[in-house]
């Protein structure tokens, strides 16, 4: 692939890590954090050394998602770095550790804390660093994907009508970055009651209402996206959620922790 664009020199704290993954949506709520989240304890459990950066500092999810004894980032106040808290040996920064709660800022704010966050960390030696991106494709992400060389886009989305056009902006900004998106998240597709499988936001895009594979040859023609996961509606992944344990980690063996191993090994 074509060399990411990203302005300057790669900073410090980033230096010893491999792959920088950005996960992505257009629209908050479609399920973004819990596939940055379940995907980032996938790949550790598949045995790789992982970090999570929450870039979302309008409304952080990952201090819900997780539970680490250690809430509050630590500062190395001689070097003036940022050291992760840890969680089921995941290192985990996030607007929401840092005591502060919810922020109102202005965009070109938010692109400074998101930035000095991520630059000023001490992430050390990682085989993938996955960020949870701010949901939407406007200037905050655009100037974070400059920030740092990422290596792989994941895309979520939710299959209501809009999700074509949603899947395509998300993509134009990536490939504008020269990063590839490896694969398309369309979640909460399905759900299976009584023995019979429901599509309760539809089954698939706009253009061909009734017939869920075409959006798939769809994504696949007009962007070369090799990978496209449906991710289901369970319960499960919402209480995980909630609970601070992901579900991936709650129940490696389980039908959630296949589709995160097979979406792990795209990236
Ligand atoms: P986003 O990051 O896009 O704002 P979240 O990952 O925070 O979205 O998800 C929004 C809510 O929906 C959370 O409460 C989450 O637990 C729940 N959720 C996401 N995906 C699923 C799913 N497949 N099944 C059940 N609940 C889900």
């Amino acid at each position: 692939p074509a060399k990411p664009v990203y302005a300057g020199e790669l900073p410090m704290g980033l230096q010893a890590i491999s792959n920088i993954i950005a996960v992505s949506s257009c629209k908050g709520g479609v399920g973004k954090s819990t596939v940055a989240v379940n995907l980032a304890y996938t790949l550790a459990d598949m045995g790789a050394r992982v970090g999570i950066f929450d870039a979302d500092v309008y409304g952080p999810s990952l201090p819900t998602m997780v539970s680490p004894e250690n809430r509050l980032l630590e500062m190395n106040p001689e070097k003036k770095t940022i050291i992760p808290t840890e969680y089921l040996g995941v290192k985990l920064v996030s607007f929401g550790f840092a005591g502060q709660g919810r922020a109102i800022m202005r965009g070109p704010m938010v692109s400074g804390v998101i930035n000095q966050l991520l630059t000023t960390t001490e992430w050390g030696e990682l085989d993938y660093l996955v960020i949870d991106m701010p949901p939407g494709t406007g200037d905050i992400q655009l100037t974070l994907c400059q920030v740092v060389p990422l290596t792989a886009a994941v895309i979520v989305t939710t299959p209501q009508k809009l999700a074509f056009i949603d899947v395509a902006k998300g993509v134009r900004m990536f490939s504008k970055l020269k990063v590839p998106c490896v694969a398309v998240v369309e979640n909460m597709c399905h759900f299976d009651a009584d023995g019979k499988r429901y599509y309760p936001f539809g089954r698939g895009s706009v253009f061909y209402p009734n017939n869920r594979f075409c959006l798939y040859i769809q994504v696949v023609q007009q962007f070369g996206i090799p990978h496209l996961f449906d991710l289901p509606i369970r319960p499960t992944l919402s209480a995980s959620g909630d609970s601070g344990v992901p579900e991936v980690a709650a129940d490696p063996q389980g039908d959630v922790s296949k589709i995160f191993q097979e979406l792990g090994v795209c990236v």
